[in-house]
């Protein structure tokens, strides 16, 4: 089945499952209160918004550049990096280290890249030992289910069904509450952090004049992640660059205000290769830095704008139409919500993938929201113009499109009965509404009718 037609399936069966988007709409709403929240620790928000847009522009703008500088950094202080053109090549990179290392044991934090490039169904295919060891990937590994946001990858599952899936896999209690799960996880991990060969963790940013890499999280296992083994493999996309250690004053806050409403996140790792006087760490470490089709979106004049974002996840939070069908698996995409909107029609593809631009209100709310000041309805709109150009339309929606415009613009048929007007409509658009909704219906009589009756003119 094409993404299209898996994504309206879905996206038809979230709309139909009102528990879920009740659910998903306060998980969602809750964090917009959060960032409502945390904003206000900026005197001077917009400045920050404009600074953090303005450094991300600088980088974009010159990514040849920093990219270069960045690897430059990391081969001085005796690192590496891996530049992986596509996804098959990220993943031989990681099966050869692997292999040359002679790893066993493999733990992984939280990685956006990690999932994109299905890492860890490739690695266990392969029969290597890889633990999740954030929390809420670890419960979605056992529960075979997919990240649905940045943040909160398990925001799609029932308390119960967690619970259920814990008893059955680790013998948690099926009274355990949220905290006693959590140390039950933890537990469940912690030997694997001090026996692993290899750390595999994600990257917020990657610093382009010393060659380290900043890492922001709550929980702690990513650090961890890497403590212990002898080999830290960190994957980035190329778009994860900022020009100096010192951004970092102003990216850490914005990222954590924005993502879950705290000023800091509670750890903030910076890291990279060790240090001759460094006393312990991975004595290698190796960057792998993902394109996968990012250098399309580069290519473009004004929405590789999307390349400057920081994954807060903040638009995603308060797009209505991800609090109705979320998360990121709906969308049959890498990233669901806004950015993914914009991003996955330029990376993967308009011909396959332009559903994802016309799968939003246009309301600006996303746009309003960002802390880079991404432009991100402006650019849907753009996207939808490019997807015109090169034309991706089907014909059964320029038939639409053409008829429903010969209808407007003409009054005749405009104060025809209601009853052609709902047959004719219903013929044309039954399929986009789908079943489960009931049809809108037109009213008896058009406003210009209506004015004409009121004011008695023929
Ligand atoms: S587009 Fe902006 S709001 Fe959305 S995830 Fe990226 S940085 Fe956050």
């Amino acid at each position: 089945m094409q993404a299209q037609e898996l994504f309206l399936k879905q996206a038809e069966q979230k709309l139909a499952d009102k528990e879920f988007r009740q659910r998903l709409s306060s998980v969602l709403n809750s964090y917009e209160e959060k960032r409502l929240e945390g904003i206000k620790e900026f005197s001077n928000l917009e400045l920050a918004r404009q600074r953090a847009a303005y450094t991300r522009w600088k980088v974009n703008e010159n990514l040849d550049k920093y990219l270069v500088d960045f690897e430059g950094s990391v081969i001085r202080r005796g690192g590496k990096v891996v530049w992986a053109f596509d996804i098959p090549n990220a993943l031989a990179e990681i099966d050869a280290i692997i292999k040359r290392t002679q790893a066993k044991k493999i733990v992984k934090s939280k990685s956006e890249i990690a999932n994109e490039i299905g890492l860890l169904a490739h690695l266990r295919n392969k029969g290597n030992d890889i633990v999740e060891t954030d929390v809420a990937d670890y419960v979605l590994d056992k529960m075979g289910d997919k990240s649905y946001h940045p943040i909160t990858p398990a925001i799609s599952q029932q308390s119960d069904n967690i619970a259920k899936t814990l008893n059955k896999k680790i013998k948690s209690s099926l009274d355990a509450d949220n905290q006693e799960f959590v140390s039950d996880i933890r537990a469940e991990i912690r030997n694997n952090f001090f026996e692993a060969d290899l750390g595999i963790t994600g990257a917020n940013f990657l610093i382009a004049d010393n060659g380290s890499v900043a890492i922001s999280e709550n929980q702690g296992n990513a650090r961890l992640s890497f403590a212990f083994a002898k080999t830290h493999v960190v994957l980035a996309s190329i778009d994860k660059i900022l020009p100096t250690i010192n951004d970092l004053e102003l990216f850490f806050s914005m990222y954590a205000t924005h993502s879950t409403g705290q000023y800091l996140t509670t750890y903030n790792t910076i890291t990279g290769p060790i240090y001759r006087e460094d006393m312990e760490g991975p004595s290698e470490f190796i960057v792998i830095l993902l394109d996968n089709g990012r250098s399309n979106l580069l290519a473009t004049q004004d929405q590789r704008q999307a390349l400057t974002c920081i994954d807060c996840g903040a638009c995603s939070n308060v797009c209505p139409v991800f609090k109705m069908i979320g998360g990121n698996e709906t969308y049959q995409s890498y990233q669901g919500g806004p950015i993914g909107q914009l991003y996955g029609p330029l990376q993967q593809g308009i011909s396959d993938y332009q559903y994802l631009s016309n799968a939003s209100t246009n309301c600006g709310k996303c746009t309003d929201v960002c802390p880079v000041k991404i432009d991100l309805h402006n650019h849907l709109l753009r996207n939808r113009h490019e997807g015109v150009m090169q034309g991706t339309e089907k014909t059964g929606d320029k038939i639409a499109w053409y008829t429903w415009k010969k209808f407007m613009l003409s009054r005749k048929t405009l104060n025809r009965p209601a009853g052609i007007k709902n047959f004719t409509f219903k013929q044309l658009y039954k399929n986009e509404w789908g079943e489960k909704r009931e049809f809108p219906k037109i009213a008896d009589k058009s406003f210009n009718q209506l004015w004409r009756e009121k004011h008695g003119l023929n």
